[in-house]
């Protein structure tokens, strides 16, 4: 797992340091493309003030079509962090403020109804195959030429 590490001495300079992290690495998901926008500033001897952005996506698996799809992430840091050893690490903090923003119960989309077994067809709440109304359908119809079909000709 990749660290986030904010030492001591990057604070020799200013008391305020800035990072960008294009790909933050957080071990969730299949993968995940997040990028980490963070400003420490140095408030006491051991303790810095962490703010920033937290933006990008997670791929998750969709709990009713299991399809791999990407799960939009965004949060906002405001918090504390003690320096351990001189320093401080966000990555785990970070880490574990994503896990909280994954659903037990990840979908695709809301709407996702999963795969129909029968076409193969992506169903949605709006969207959905014909598969159930179509055999009900053909069944009555066979049902009514079997009972009047021969009758008529
Ligand atoms: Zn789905
Ligand atoms: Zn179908």
């Amino acid at each position: 797992m990749k660290r986030l590490i904010f030492n001591t001495s990057d604070f020799i300079k200013s008391d305020a340091v800035e990072r960008r992290v294009e790909k933050f690495e957080g071990d969730i998901g299949y993968s995940s493309n997040i990028a980490v926008n963070l400003k420490v500033i140095k408030i006491s001897d051991d303790k810095v003030y962490v703010s920033g952005a937290v933006e990008g996506y997670i791929e998750m698996e969709c709990a009713r079509c299991l399809s791999i799809y990407r799960h939009p992430v965004e949060l906002y840091i405001e918090t504390d962090m003690d320096f351990l050893n001189g320093e401080v690490d966000m990555a785990e903090e970070i880490r574990q403020r994503l896990i909280l923003e994954i659903p037990s119960k990840p979908l695709c989309d809301q709407d996702c109804l999963g795969i129909c077994p029968e076409c193969g067809k992506h169903n949605k709440e709006k969207d959905r195959c014909s598969c159930q109304s179509r055999q009900s359908e053909d069944f009555s119809r066979y049902r009514w030429e079997s009972l009047f079909g021969k009758n008529k000709k």
